[in-house]
């Protein structure tokens, strides 16, 4: 196992990408990137710039200071993995809020954002020996990565576990405002006209509605274990 591959994991929303990117990131000694957390915090700019709120959205304001974003992830050895920090600043919890959320695929629907944080997340990968969770990475931001996997799980399934996240960390929402959010969210991401979220061909599909997160991990490791031995 020395030589080291790329893992591109994409999927809709709360399909358990980031948990698996994770755990996989982990046993592999690999570096582990949230692309949606850069899509969450340049929202989170553009929302503390009054760029975007919920009825409007100043898109040339946005692109006219989008060089004043500055985004980085820097490793939480406790936690075990990298944060997400806009300027400076740690934002992993405010980007998790559903106010962010309801904002996030309009953001990333710009095609101005997407340039800049593909190049970002481009530079990160090119040594190889990481695990990228988003929407676009085995499509656009890593065309040629070993492995490529698109999760899918029902809309319901998906709401519930996010919603299960949200009220563990005290927020205040309901089920049906979280559903909305994913249907919503599912409905840009698939449409927009730029790199819209669409399975690889090459990508190797899984549904895991019923799978534990121990067999989808184990299930995934195996995969990745025959890419290693094959490269
Ligand atoms: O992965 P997460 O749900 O945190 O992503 C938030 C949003 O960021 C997605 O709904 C999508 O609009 C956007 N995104 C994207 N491309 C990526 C990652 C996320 O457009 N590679």
């Amino acid at each position: 196992m020395n030589r080291k591959i790329t893992i591109a994991i994409d999927g809709y929303s709360s399909t358990g990408k980031s948990t698996i990117a994770k755990q996989l990131a982990n046993k592999l000694g690999y570096v582990y990137v949230d692309s949606g957390a850069m899509y969450r915090a340049m929202t989170l700019f553009a929302m503390n710039n009054k760029f975007v709120g919920p009825s409007f959205l100043d898109k040339e304001s946005l692109l006219q200071n989008l060089e004043d974003a500055t985004l980085d992830f820097q490793f939480n050895a406790s936690l075990g993995f990298a944060e997400m920090y806009l300027n400076g600043k740690n934002v992993e919890k405010e980007i998790r809020t559903l106010d962010v959320s309801n904002l996030v695929s309009t953001i990333a629907a710009i095609s101005e954002v997407r340039k800049k944080l593909v190049a970002i997340q481009k530079e990160i990968g090119k040594n190889k020996g990481v695990v990228m969770d988003g929407r676009d990475i085995g499509t656009v931001v890593f065309t040629d990565a070993e492995l490529k996997l698109f999760m899918t799980s029902s809309a319901e399934t998906r709401a519930q576990r996010r919603y299960d996240e949200l009220i563990e960390k005290g927020q205040d929402v309901s089920y049906e405002q979280v559903l909305k959010n994913v249907l919503e969210r599912d409905h840009i991401d698939t449409t927009r006209k730029d790199s819209p979220l669409i399975k690889a061909d090459d990508a190797i599909e899984i549904d895991n509605s019923s799978l534990t997160k121990e067999e989808q991990f184990a299930m995934i490791l195996k995969l990745v274990e025959e890419k290693l031995r094959n490269v």
